[in-house]
């Protein structure tokens, strides 16, 4: 049981033993060593099947062949130069073909940076100050965002050491709620810079737009000479090659990237209209830096699984969602169990739940206590998931039909 004693360590080195809080989980979390394909293995050299894919980025799978050979090959040629690299052309180039909204962007290292500068950017090209957030939408860890409240209300700060006064300038509305985000905008007339949205929801599990939802949310911000911004870490990439904008054909103003973007490495981009865009400093006044960003390593990377990404099938992903599905909706038969299962592609979620998840409110209901010891189970039996009821479960191009037999047997042994 080396995990055991290693978190001993860890907890006198990091706050809780872990470099991101939703890594811990009771009693302490398993260590993991290497990855290969659909597999992980601890330090234990225990097996297990990963549908946590590090929270998402590894759409192809642990240790891809062809990214790890792109990235040794660079890695020959220097890793950092703090100056501009035909890499980050090529990848731009790449991005924009597929996704041709996208007009100019800028290279980050994670979404959190990525939806700051977002936010920054959509106050100054407005000169307004609020931003409509949705509840439980997650948009990584700063100020602006780190926000919650009741429908339709000013934000409240949803961890400590955050002003009041920089919550304030969030207001937040639950997801699926046209007539939430009309009232706020006949209350804020002429306040709002933006909307940011994850198009789906993938940080309460999975929840999914009701019909024309994100249409409506085009022309709502579009009447008030507001932004949308689709936050597409998540999604970018996930339902096909592109966006879930061009998915659900809602075109945003500005959108962020990242995770798949960046093939496993540290990389996230935010772009959008060239009119927008240009703001950015150097050609603009909104300021915006960062010494690893465009790093040549994160960007060959990208390249690499991009290339990788526009020949693959993503029917093969969703017809294997849909067998898993399956299997869930037999224990909710045989067993009478009081469970949901959302899924879009390539990401899902079992929700403990009687009623359908629409939003937030209804996510929360969910009996989080049944998934810790379906998450225990599972685990137990060789299959990793996230560790919480409120995460997102991905599926990869190298799990094979075999590996969603394997974890559907299980959900039907094991609930
Ligand atoms: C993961 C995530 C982020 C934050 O990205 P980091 O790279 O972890 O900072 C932002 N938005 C969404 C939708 C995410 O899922």
């Amino acid at each position: 049981m080396k995990s055991r004693d290693y978190f001993e360590i860890s907890r006198k080195i990091f706050p809780g033993g872990v470099n991101s809080p939703v890594r811990f989980y009771e009693p302490y979390p398993v260590f993991i060593k290497k990855g290969k394909g659909s597999k992980i293995f601890d330090l234990d050299d225990r097996k297990y099947l990963d549908f946590c894919l590090a929270y998402g980025p590894l759409i192809l799978g642990h240790s891809n062949p062809s990214v790890k050979r792109a990235v040794q090959k660079k890695l020959e040629e220097g890793w950092l130069f703090g100056a501009p690299t035909e890499e980050e052309i090529l990848l731009g180039r790449l991005i924009k073909k597929a996704v041709p909204y996208i007009e100019m962007m800028r290279f980050v290292n994670s979404g959190t940076e990525a939806t700051m500068h977002t936010i920054r950017l959509a106050r100054a090209y407005t000169k307004r100050k609020k931003i409509i957030k949705i509840n439980g939408g997650f948009h990584g860890s700063h100020d602006s965002v780190m926000v919650s409240s009741g429908s339709g209300m000013i934000g409240k700060p949803s961890s400590d050491g955050i002003p009041e006064e920089s919550a304030s300038n969030t207001v937040v509305v639950e997801y699926n709620d046209p007539y939430g985000i009309e009232n706020i905008f006949k209350r804020f007339k002429n306040e709002i810079a933006g909307i940011i949205i994850e198009p789906v929801l993938g940080n309460i599990g999975v929840v999914l737009p009701d019909h024309d939802y994100l249409k409506y949310l085009r022309e709502i911000t579009s009447d008030n000479d507001s932004l949308l911004i689709f936050d597409e870490v998540i999604t970018g990439f996930r339902f096909h090659y592109g966006t879930a904008g061009q998915y659900f054909n809602v075109i945003p103003d500005l959108t962020v990237l990242g995770k798949i973007v960046g093939g496993g490495f540290p990389l996230s981009i935010f772009g959008g209209r060239n009119d927008i865009m240009e703001q950015i400093s150097p050609a603009g006044n909104v300021y915006q830096a960062g010494t690893f960003a465009g790093n040549p390593i994160s960007v060959t990377a990208g390249i690499s699984t991009l290339r990788i990404l526009k020949n693959k099938d993503y029917k093969e992903l969703e017809n294997k969602l849909k067998i898993l599905g399956k299997f869930v909706n037999d224990v909710k038969e045989d067993k009478n169990e009081e469970i949901q299962f959302n899924s879009m592609v390539s990401m899902f979620q079992i929700f403990f739940n009687k009623n359908r998840i629409k939003n937030y409110r209804d996510a929360v209901k969910s009996d989080v206590k049944r998934y810790r010891e379906f998450f225990n189970s599972m685990l137990k039996n060789g299959i990793y998931l996230p560790p919480s009821q409120f995460e997102t479960l991905f599926l990869s191009f190298s799990h094979t039909y075999n590996d969603i037999h394997k974890f559907g047997m299980k959900i039907y042994d094991e609930l």
